[in-house]
């Protein structure tokens, strides 16, 4: 079904190790996503789908690695990470560009360190119902082809849960913390190579490093803007974290906010909240920054570099700032959004805020019942309503935590119905779904999210 052309697997050998996935006990297909599939150009799902996708049948022309990077998990230099718990089969071309096919969860690998390279059932739900979500709402994410329930207990902190593969495509897999490896190892050629590739790969209009580099901001800045107009809080933003394709990677204890405050953190291991939503373009520049000093190597006159690329970074606010208020302004139905309507989007947000409204609903109705500060609101919308003069671009639905949760529970109970039934409703995000719209009650909220590990 794949027509596989692995160029990653054509570059310096350093940059992966050839393992395979390990085999599972008794494979079993949850989910496959056949609009995707027909994007890639696969054919129709073989026969042998569940085997293919936990790993134990190897597709012709697959030619299995582990990739290495190194990173910054939580501004702390990490020297060696790399898929601890992931294989890439390889690259598929088809009309719509070319895509990684990589299996997650299935096995260990060089770089698993103390990890069993196992996923268990929940992180693989979430994942797939985070990142398909994302697509629908316009967002560059990685996505999901399928998922498998593997028939193998995984051991995790609340005891064995059952174990499950998700396979996800992506433009690459190729990280900030991919450049990091080799720079902080003085693999020059191979930090060339690399380089090379990624031009070749994503912006084939940018001029060596600082094009590389200038290209990437640009797609970062553009990338957290739209998150932000979701509500959207990635939670892990570390360098390996980071993909220089501009794309949302590694969908761990992520969230979308229900209730809105700019300081909201949902991750378990966020303590010092530095991944806060509303910290959230700062971090995306300060991981460009790590991948402007990665490149300093492949720069004749450092000096000069030094001079450039920090321009370059210090450019991510001129282009985050115009993609917030577009982003907000389409939300708002401002057809021509400006500077001059940065203070009037403040004060909805400082309102909403105050009144801990709920993030989606608050733009999807814009009604008052969402306020306790009514009058305030009125105040406001009166405003507003001098500058409103399109329709409003903004979700009706988003996938709330505690929904995920639900969906969890009862897939690990060993009904499907519900993963469907969200998936289907939140992939569909711009018409009303009234019985996914629903913040949680205070019974529901989910407060804190874990990393898939
Ligand atoms: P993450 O923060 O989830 O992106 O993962 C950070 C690092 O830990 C990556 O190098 C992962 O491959 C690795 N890792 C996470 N979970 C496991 C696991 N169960 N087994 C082995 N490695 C893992
Ligand atoms: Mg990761």
């Amino acid at each position: 079904m794949f027509h596989f052309d692995n160029s990653y697997q054509r570059l310096p050998e350093t940059l992966f190790s050839r393992v395979a996935p390990t085999p599972v006990s008794a494979p079993s297909l949850l989910a496959f996503n056949k609009g995707l599939a027909a994007e890639l150009g696969l054919g129709p799902l073989p026969g042998k789908a569940a085997e293919i996708f936990a790993g134990n049948d190897l597709p012709e022309g697959a030619d299995p690695i582990a990739q290495l990077y190194a990173g910054h998990q939580f501004g702390n230099w990490n020297p060696q990470l790399g898929d601890g718990r992931a294989v890439l089969l390889g690259e598929v071309v088809s009309d719509s560009g070319r895509h990684d096919i990589q299996l997650k969860g299935s096995g260990p690998t060089p770089y698993s360190r103390a990890g069993d390279g196992r996923a268990w059932l929940g992180p693989v739900i979430r994942e797939y119902i985070v990142s398909e979500a994302m697509h629908a709402l316009g967002v560059p994410t990685t996505r999901a082809l399928a998922a498998v329930r593997t028939g193998d207990p995984v051991l995790r902190e609340d005891g064995p849960m059952p174990g499950a593969v998700l396979t996800r495509t992506a433009r690459s897999h190729i990280r900030v913390g991919t450049f990091q490896v080799l720079a902080a190892r003085g693999m020059t050629e191979e930090l060339q190579a690399l380089t090379d590739h990624t031009i070749a790969r994503h912006y084939p209009d940018a001029d060596g490093p600082l094009g590389l580099l200038t290209a990437v901001v640009e797609a970062q800045a553009r990338l957290v803007a739209k998150w932000m107009g979701l509500g959207f809080i990635h939670g892990v933003m570390n360098t390996d974290n980071c993909a220089v394709s501009g794309e949302t990677i590694d969908y761990g204890p992520c969230a979308f906010m229900d209730a809105y405050h700019p300081m909201m953190v949902f991750s378990s291991i966020d303590r010092g909240s530095r991944y806060a939503y509303g910290e959230q373009p700062q971090i995306a520049a300060w991981n460009c920054a790590q991948l402007a000093t990665a490149l300093l190597p492949l720069m004749p006159d450092q000096d000069a570099a030094v001079a450039e690329f920090t321009d370059a970074v210090n450019r991510f606010g001129d282009i985050f700032q115009p993609a917030w208020i577009e982003t907000f302004g389409a939300k708002l139905g401002i057809a021509d959004p400006t500077p001059d309507d940065v203070p009037l989007i403040q004060d909805l947000l400082t309102l909403m805020a105050q009144d801990r409204a709920d993030f989606t609903n608050t733009f999807a109705t814009l009604d008052r019942d969402q306020f306790l500060q009514r009058e305030a609101f009125d105040d406001w919308h009166r405003r507003w309503q001098t500058r409103a003069t399109g329709p409003r671009t903004t979700p009706q639905v988003i996938p709330r935590n505690h929904r995920i949760e639900a969906v969890i529970q009862s897939a690990v109970a060993g009904d499907d119905a519900p993963f469907h039934a969200m998936l289907a409703a939140v992939t569909d995000p711009f018409t009303p779904h009234p019985d996914f719209a629903r913040p949680p009650t205070e019974d529901e909220r989910v407060a804190r999210t874990f990393c898939g590990t």
